[in-house]
């Protein structure tokens, strides 16, 4: 059975669908670190038990976040998917998957044809693969009753590198133009009253946090800005899955000075679940405190 996690943010309701967890070595997460081990033993009380196991491995999540906002569901990000040629990523249980997302996320209350809207922060392997499905001998849109709501910055990019293109596009985003299901979208575009995209490019060109407001409390879906916790007590280091390096480190430290000690829900989107905490500020980095249910 699949992991989840609920947070209510006012009337809004936000629900954690995990896909894969993959325990990931602080040594790959943080290449440039001059002593990540030691740095993870410096965080262990915190890291401990939801992102760190007792192998000493992070733990990353694929998961997409539902929310269910002024009568609409919107998924945030569509995970990696089933049946994708993804060799070429590398990483474990990633190529031709056969995972029980669908019907995990029918589970969570939120079938896939009960989706209003889909939103991608970006449109890596991870993030975007559930846009579709392997249909009668097509990639077909999965949520077959949404409209994809993608930024106009990020599918040009993507777009126009289209010879070197990652299969994600050409399975998971461009069927959706030739099904007509694609609205571009503005990085700061409005979803509805209490749902909207707040630009955050680095990770890539057009990558969009979403942030939640609904009776004075707040939440914000963070995408690949920050990928680990960790991350807080190192915010110039990274893993090696930027676009571009020095925009992203940018983009990561003014996220950090923007939400450290306020009272917004920072919802990771790979942290493991529960993946909903608050960014403190400790002497010159951060922190992250897994918020209480
Ligand atoms: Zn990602």
């Amino acid at each position: 059975m699949t992991v989840r996690n609920t947070v209510e943010i006012g009337d809004v309701r936000i629900t954690l669908v995990e896909e894969l967890v993959m325990p990931t070595s602080v040594r790959w997460m943080l290449p440039d670190h001059p002593a990540p081990f030691e740095l993870l033993d410096n965080c262990r009380s915190w890291l401990e038990p939801h992102f760190l196991n007792e192998r000493g491995h992070i733990l990353q999540s694929m998961h997409s976040w539902v929310i269910e906002a002024d009568g609409m569901r919107i998924v945030v990000d569509t995970g990696i998917g089933n049946d994708k040629d993804r060799e070429a990523e590398g990483y474990d249980g990633w190529h031709m998957r056969n995972g029980p997302y669908l019907a995990d996320l029918a589970e969570a209350g939120s079938p896939a044809k009960k989706i209003d809207v889909v939103l991608n922060t970006h449109l890596h392997s991870d993030h975007a693969g559930w846009n579709t499905k392997w249909t009668n001998g097509h990639w077909a849109p999965t949520f077959v009753n949404a409209r994809y709501q993608l930024v106009q910055q990020e599918w040009r990019y993507w777009d126009k590198v289209a010879d070197s293109c990652p299969n994600i596009i050409e399975d998971s985003v461009r069927p959706l133009f030739e099904a007509n299901v694609v609205d571009l979208v503005t990085a700061d575009h409005r979803v509805s009253d209490s749902v909207e995209l707040e630009p955050s490019h680095g990770h890539t060109p057009g990558h969009v946090c979403v942030r939640i407001n609904s009776h004075g409390k707040s939440a914000i879906i963070l995408g690949d800005v920050i990928h680990s916790p960790i991350q807080c007590a190192a915010p110039e280091q990274r893993p090696p899955l930027d676009s571009f390096i020095k925009e992203a480190r940018i983009a990561r430290r003014a996220f950090l000075e923007r939400y450290a000690d306020t009272d917004t829900i920072v919802l990771g989107s790979h942290f493991h679940t529960p993946a909903a905490g608050m960014i403190r500020r400790t002497g010159s980095t951060y922190r992250f405190d897994v918020a209480e249910a």
